[in-house]
């Protein structure tokens, strides 16, 4: 077999395909049955080669496009996937106004613009899931029944959107605050979904398909919106 210098992630489950995803960071992710033998796992990866050196290409690009913040006036701020033009401006109190396309923050002289930026960011996040978990759960719970009610929180996860524990704790990365209400919409939706499927299967999808319709749009447009915000 033809020798490739791929570096991947196994994570082992219980379903029973082999299945290969390439994350917002260009790291490549394979899902396997227990039993598959690393050669067949080899195999596949080797078939597969073209179209995951293409994806991972794709999404490093993305990111190289990603402007490096620094938290000063000038520079954009998405806030539920609408752009803004930053303001700051150093005084003796602290205060944030947003008029049309601009968001100024008065910051007390010697003030560190980026702690008070990313607070607000995070209040403003918190905020904003506060209503909409309560309503995604509303819909999803009026088909589906759920045992236990998840508990919503706001995690900083390197890799993900969002993630579902087996106790349903839902976690939800506050990096979603750049993107738009929708695809925050989708993530909730995605970890509720994992309440009753572990794996991204076809029932998965099916599930997720019928209480989010727009869910393959949406996941593209995520990877577009918060790729510009870190
Ligand atoms: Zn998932």
């Amino acid at each position: 077999m033809e020798n490739f210098d791929l570096n991947y992630s196994l994570k082992k489950t219980k379903r029973k395909t082999l299945g290969i995803e390439v994350n917002h960071q260009g790291e490549v992710i394979v899902t396997a049955p227990d039993y598959i033998p690393q050669s067949k796992i080899d195999e596949v990866l080797a078939k597969r080669m073209k179209w995951i050196q293409e994806k991972v290409a794709e999404k490093k690009n993305n990111l190289n496009t990603q402007p490096k913040r620094n938290y000063v006036s000038g520079e954009a701020l998405y806030l539920f996937g609408r752009q803004y033009y930053l303001k700051v401006i150093e005084t003796n109190y602290e205060n944030v106004e947003i008029d049309h396309n601009r968001i100024t923050f008065y910051i007390r002289e010697g003030e560190s613009a980026k702690r008070v930026i990313s607070e607000y960011l995070l209040n403003e996040f918190k905020a904003m899931i506060f209503h909409m978990a309560d309503e995604c759960l509303e819909t999803f719970s009026k088909k589906y029944s759920i045992s236990t009610k998840p508990k919503f929180k706001v995690r900083k996860m390197a890799k993900r959107w969002g993630s579902c524990t087996k106790d349903g704790i839902i976690n939800l990365n506050p990096m979603l605050v750049a993107a738009s209400v929708e695809c925050i919409e989708y993530v909730i939706f995605h970890e509720l979904t994992h309440l009753l499927h572990d794996d991204h299967d076809d029932e998965f999808f099916r599930t997720l398909k019928s209480v989010c319709p727009k869910f393959k749009e949406l996941k593209e447009r995520l990877e577009k919106e918060t790729v510009l915000f870190e």
